[in-house]
């Protein structure tokens, strides 16, 4: 894990309150030994990528910067398509408070400001007893694949262990050593799994921005090749993705293998389309759209063809 790591740099030097909070990201390749029989595609692997980040803030910060946390994790669920999600509250077991680190208050707190932060976004909760970490109370996002199965992707973690185990401290408004309290978090979880836990919920069919080949420039025959390459080089012009099928097949060829291909958008070019510098746009898995200027097309799909903002 990264946690020690972002730790120790952030005991690097003296803080201040006005300093909070901080916050360390980064992509970190982490290893756990599974078993062989236990390994499976990119969803159980040996080495992987944690998107992994920690925010050290005040105690008076924790439920604002829990709150911005969930934005990101529901960003990055609405980008990608993922509307199927629960998010589960893991606390810790209370008949075995041995299990874990730090006393009753502190507990009873991160996960008091846990539940009320997901509140405040109207996430629906499930509390599940025993499940947290070892040094606090979770926010646990399980999405659902094409075959329903269900997995944990995103998590966000209340800590005021570790700050007190590695002797963090700030100098507060009062003059007064502090310790700040951690966040854990990790939209992603491993990107691996994400990747693989993507490809299965869309079946191939990945967001318009997130589409290897956005559009497919398709000739009706060879005489408009190169009104399709000048197509092709406009939408290149405005960051799209695509690429132009100047084989020598006939259309309904082309049609078929662009959508077995899963490319989002068919843009059809003969005669007519030609002469009047238009294109016939066909969506994957809808069918015809009907006859567009050029740069109606681009105008009226630009925002779903680039990454979504950030909140
Ligand atoms: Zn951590």
């Amino acid at each position: 894990m990264n946690c020690p790591h972002h730790c120790e740099i952030y005991k690097v030097k003296p803080r201040s309150y006005k300093d909070l909070p901080i916050r360390y990201a980064e992509f970190g390749t982490v290893y756990r030994y599974e078993q062989s029989g236990e390994l499976h595609g990119l969803t159980r692997v040996r080495g992987f990528t944690q998107d992994d980040a920690h925010i050290f803030c005040r105690p008076d910060q924790v439920k604002a910067e829990f709150v911005k946390v969930i934005d990101l994790v529901l960003f990055v669920f609405k980008s990608l398509g993922f509307e199927n999600y629960t998010a589960q509250v893991s606390l810790r077991d209370p008949e075995n408070k041995a299990k874990y680190i730090g006393g009753d208050e502190l507990w009873d707190r991160a996960e008091r400001e846990i539940q009320e932060a997901a509140d405040e976004r109207g996430l629906i909760t499930v509390a599940v007893k025993g499940e947290a970490a070892f040094y606090g109370p979770k926010l646990d996002f399980m999405v659902k694949d094409a075959l329903g199965r269900s997995w944990q992707l995103g998590t966000i973690q209340v800590d005021y262990q570790l700050p007190q185990r590695f002797e963090l401290e700030y100098v507060g408004s009062d003059n007064q050593k502090h310790t700040p309290v951690m966040i854990h978090r990790a939209p992603f979880g491993s990107m691996e799994r994400f990747v693989a836990v993507l490809i299965e919920h869309c079946a191939g069919n990945f967001p318009l921005w997130l589409a290897p080949e956005q559009v497919a420039v398709l000739p009706i025959s060879e005489r408009f090749n190169d009104y399709g390459q000048k197509v092709l080089d406009t939408l290149k012009n405005s960051d799209i993705r695509g690429f132009l099928d100047d084989r020598n097949e006939k259309i309904g060829r082309k049609i078929r293998d662009a959508e077995v291909g899963k490319v989002p958008f068919m843009l059809l070019v003969g005669e007519k389309e030609a002469a009047e510098n238009k294109i016939a746009v066909r969506k994957h898995g809808e069918g015809d759209k009907g006859v567009m200027d050029l740069n109606d097309f681009v105008a009226q799909f630009s925002h779903e063809f680039s990454l979504p903002a950030l909140p």
